[in-house]
């Protein structure tokens, strides 16, 4: 069942993206029946479907899967300790099949699509998505359409998308009209859209914030940071720790922190100014590509999670993003794209405004890995090569420092 978060009013399930007031979908679950409990996620391997009573697929169906999920958790001494934060970790989603954590929404997204019916499914993209929809929908033997942004797409994304086969459209223009585009295309042309705008896609989503909790023996960090583009990711990770919490299989919620580019933070100005009318940002410009939007189509949920959870929002610069990948990458060995550090640059400044107490327990979600985008590291890192001869007195010469 489908259910409008504006009007309340309540829709079957079938293939529908907003209602007729225009409000934005969610899936809605009788709880108690669905029989969720610890001992029955324990039952089942790890992994998004270890909660498959929580997600929108009927038990015997078996799902388009390419085993997403299962990310670790890793803790973060050095990093904390230098920031002076709390016990502070890091959910890792490049750890994920395609290397983000749309693979969680994109394995129910895509199994649900076929158990509709449809045979074609299509997504707007900065990269990511368009990667990950593109392997699931080769996996399941579906034509696969995308919309990007091509001039600001990280070559890593875009090689996914050309390997598994996708319908590539390159436009000029951003994130925001590549989503328009998608909207009506789909409409037209029986296409299953696949963007976040779905509230299917959103229930997988919602795992992520599921093994986080479990990890930690179903202790609730006090926060949870994370970055925030079309604000899916924010709104299904709450929406799924209010099932746990209604559940009785947690008896607390975090608060949930969205960190947005200072380019492109239409949300961020919104909670930080106190406003509730929502006015896009025009021409978003960030070099982190994957968060590089301005209109983003989740915002009433996004919202709604900071202002249920007692969180926040807020914007960092670009400067403090690549600083934050550079931390991350060479204190604690973890290599994430640009948008992905930008939880690291946001909880600095969380911890120095004291909205983050330093004793409070602080989960960061590292969204994808580095790997997509090494220009970023190729062009805006200090060159560390030293050229030298093919000889050894001069490695010698290297390792003492005697020549840089
Ligand atoms: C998609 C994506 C985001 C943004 O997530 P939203 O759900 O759109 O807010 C952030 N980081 C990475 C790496 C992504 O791929
Ligand atoms: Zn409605």
């Amino acid at each position: 069942m489908l259910r409008c978060i504006a009007c309340d009013r309540e829709i079957p399930d079938g293939i529908r993206y907003t209602c007729d007031c225009g409000g934005l979908l969610e899936v809605r679950y009788d709880l108690a029946a669905t029989g969720a409990s610890k001992e029955a996620f324990a039952s089942r391997p790890p992994g998004v479907w270890r909660y498959r009573e929580l997600l929108p697929v009927a038990p015997d169906v078996t799902p388009v899967s390419l085993e997403e999920g299962n990310t670790g958790l890793h803790r973060c001494k050095r990093l904390a300790s230098e920031l002076g934060s709390g016990p502070l970790w890091m959910k890792n989603e490049g750890e994920n099949p395609t290397g983000s954590f749309k693979d969680r929404g994109m394995t129910v997204g895509v199994t649900v699509a076929r158990e509709l019916g449809a045979s074609f499914v299509g997504c707007a993209s900065t990269g990511n998505t368009s990667a990950s929809l593109s392997a699931y929908a080769a996996r399941s033997g579906m034509r696969c359409l995308v919309i990007l942004p091509v001039e600001k797409i990280a070559k890593g994304k875009l090689s996914q998308a050309i390997a598994h086969g996708a319908e590539i459209i390159g436009i000029e223009g951003g994130f925001d009209v590549a989503m328009r585009l998608i909207k009506e295309a789909c409409d037209r042309y029986d296409i299953y859209l696949l963007n976040s705008l779905n509230p299917y896609r959103l229930e997988g989503q919602k795992t992520l914030g599921f093994e986080v909790v479990e990890a930690l023996g179903w202790e609730v960090p006090d926060w949870i940071v994370l970055p925030v583009g079309n604000a899916g990711n924010i709104s299904a990770i709450w929406k799924g720790l209010k099932e746990l919490r209604e559940l009785g299989i947690i008896d607390r919620l975090p608060r949930m922190a969205g960190v947005q580019a200072a380019g492109a933070a239409p949300i961020a100005a919104m909670v930080r100014e106190g406003r509730d009318d929502f006015a896009p940002v025009l021409a978003p410009e960030t070099l982190a590509t994957a968060i590089r939007i301005g209109n983003p189509v989740n915002w009433p949920k996004a919202i709604r999670a900071i202002k249920e959870s007692n969180g926040t929002a807020l914007a960092v610069s670009d400067e403090s993003i690549l600083s934050a990948q550079r931390r991350l990458a060479r204190q604690e060995g973890l290599f994430v794209e640009p948008a992905s550090a930008s939880p690291i640059a946001g909880l600095e400044a969380l911890l120095e405004e004291g909205t983050i107490g330093a004793d409070e327990r602080v989960v960061c979600v590292t969204t994808g890995t580095g790997l997509k985008d090494p220009n970023i590291v190729i062009d805006r890192y200090p060159d560390p090569i030293v050229r030298i001869d093919a000889d050894i007195e001069e490695i010698g010469k290297v390792i003492a420092h005697e020549r840089s």
